[in-house]
């Protein structure tokens, strides 16, 4: 049921809903009847809400089960429940929350999966055999891409298996409070992502020489493990050297040193390992009314396939939870996990707080156009990507994970920064979801990006790897999708498969979350 010709079709996420959202491309026409006798009094976009009932103004608007909104006047059966009538509800308070209440019965573990990948010296696993060139300031950032076009030009072919030099460049690093409370998030998070799993460990640094973020103090003695091993120290070129004279002289520093890592990070070769080695984050961007219903559900399954394999995933968007704060910690396997998350949700709203905003800020016009009203409903269909399985620990932005299982990452819900700092957790595959289509991607982890429409798979027919309009189309179920997922993420992570966004090399840059003031 993808075309315009199709039979009328609503879908409802659960019983007790007044709302359901139209499900047809193009949307219907005013007078539409649905086989379950539900006629339409106007046009209704494709994945906006239809009012079920009469909702007498003043009343509940409910999809999900959940509270969206109260209807600002009386909208008749068959009307087009847009935002305009709803009045957002409060955010739930933090107190008296359901701590640890829901007691899942134990899923089966899923062995025998396995795939290919790098294993380090410190036990993780890369899914990449990239050389990284981590800098400590924007200053140095000309420099470093100069530097890493001649390595890709000169050096990577002598390299057969290294797949890639990324410069890990981002706008910190000095003109910042560097000891402001919150400065310690972009600073450990820089340092975390240098120590990504895809990077072998092999640091090595461009520093400008004056910049307030010192590499001492971004990589400190003892922060990489391999050096330890081996007795050596922090690797830096620093451009302000007297020993550089002239441009040139910079950029062959930065290319016999890349070469020394390129040398030993050749050396690496896949081997086979257990998927429970995979460290997933999750996230979505440019959401609409589909995300909840096809997308986030097949996300949501595969978190759950994951989890039983003994892996990692991580969920995050702070303000794409918040809303459903309740559900998550009745989910928390101990009381100290559900009361990290309420720190991190309670540290969030001062955070908003302070710029006079709240989660309502969130939402965006194209959230709106794709049929999502306000951010309670948004949240909603936010965080079903974290399935079903019990909430294992809680992470500041910035800190890199310790344990396995189901994670709450605690980040901004901003695509970029998002995946930065589940990056700088060791995420190790990166899934995305999209409604309204978005083409990204990092050059430091593979991406792979599900449509919630099949109107949108099939127009970036050469962006998406995975369609879940499928699923509102009636021809796969949640469960399949879910699982071709699965079997996509370990094709990809062995190397096997590309994801579209690595094909096109199509690459979004690091951006750290900086709470602190800059100067
Ligand atoms: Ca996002």
């Amino acid at each position: 049921m993808t075309n315009k010709t199709a039979s009328p079709l609503y879908i409802t996420m659960d019983e007790r809903d007044n709302v359901a959202i139209v499900v047809n491309d193009g949307g219907l026409p005013a007078d539409t009847v649905f086989p379950s006798g539900l006629k339409l009094v106007e046009k209704i976009p494709q994945a906006h809400k239809v009012a079920l009932v009469p909702i007498a103004k003043g009343e509940a608007v409910r999809r999900y089960n959940v509270t969206i909104g109260m209807a600002l006047k009386d909208i008749p059966a068959g009307s087009w429940v847009h935002e305009r009538l709803l009045e957002m509800p409060d955010a739930r308070g933090l107190d008296n929350l359901p701590i640890a209440t829901v007691k899942p019965s134990p899923m089966p573990a899923l062995d025998g999966y396995t795939f290919e990948g790098f294993r380090n010296a410190d036990g993780s696993v890369g899914t990449r055999n990239i050389l990284a060139i981590t800098t400590t300031v924007q200053c140095v950032s000309g420099v470093v891409e100069f530097a890493v076009k001649r390595i890709k030009e000169a050096l990577l072919s002598k390299y057969p298996h290294v797949d890639d030099v990324v410069g890990l460049e981002h706008t910190y690093g000095c003109g910042v409070a560097i000891d402001a409370d919150g400065a310690d998030i972009p600073i450990r998070t820089l340092r975390n992502i240098s120590l990504n799993p895809n990077f072998g460990g092999e640091v090595m640094v461009v520093s400008l020489g004056c910049e307030k973020l010192q590499p001492e103090r971004l990589m400190p003695a003892g922060s990489i493990p391999i050096n330890d091993q081996r007795g050596e120290t922090l690797d830096v070129v620093c451009l302000q050297d007297d020993a550089h004279v002239g441009f040139m002289a910079m950029i062959d520093a930065i290319m016999t040193t890349a070469d020394k890592h390129l040398q030993r990070l050749n050396q690496r070769r896949r081997e086979t390992v257990p998927a429970s080695e995979l460290v997933v984050g999750v996230q979505c961007g440019g959401s609409d009314a589909f995300s909840g219903v096809t997308a986030n559900p097949a996300v949501g399954y595969c978190t759950d396939l994951l989890v039983r394999a003994g892996a990692t995933v991580m969920f995050s968007e702070v303000t794409e939870v918040r809303d459903g704060i309740d559900q998550l910690t009745s989910r928390a396997t101990t009381p100290e996990v559900a009361q990290a998350m309420i720190e991190e949700m309670a540290w969030y709203d001062a955070y908003l707080a302070r710029g006079n905003a709240d989660r309502s800020a969130n939402t965006t016009p194209g959230n709106k156009k794709g049929g999502l009203s306000n951010i309670v409903e948004k949240a909603m269909g936010s965080i079903v990507k974290s399935g079903k399985s019990p909430i294992s620990g809680v992470l500041k932005p910035g800190d890199k994970l310790k344990q396995k299982g189901l994670i709450y990452a605690a980040t901004p819900a901003s695509d970029f920064i998002c995946g930065t700092l589940q990056l700088a957790a060791g995420m190790n595959m990166h899934v995305f979801t999209t409604g309204r289509g978005t083409p990204y991607g990092l050059a430091e982890v593979p991406v792979i990006k599900v449509a919630t429409r099949t109107d949108l798979a099939h127009r970036w027919h050469d962006l998406m790897d995975i369609n879940a309009g499928t699923i509102a189309d009636g021809s796969k179920t949640i469960e399949a999708v879910g699982m071709e997922m699965f079997q996509l993420m370990l094709d990809v992570a062995s190397g096997r498969k590309k994801t579209w966004a690595e094909h096109w090399k199509l690459h979004n840059a690091l951006v750290l979350f900086n709470p602190a003031p800059v100067t």
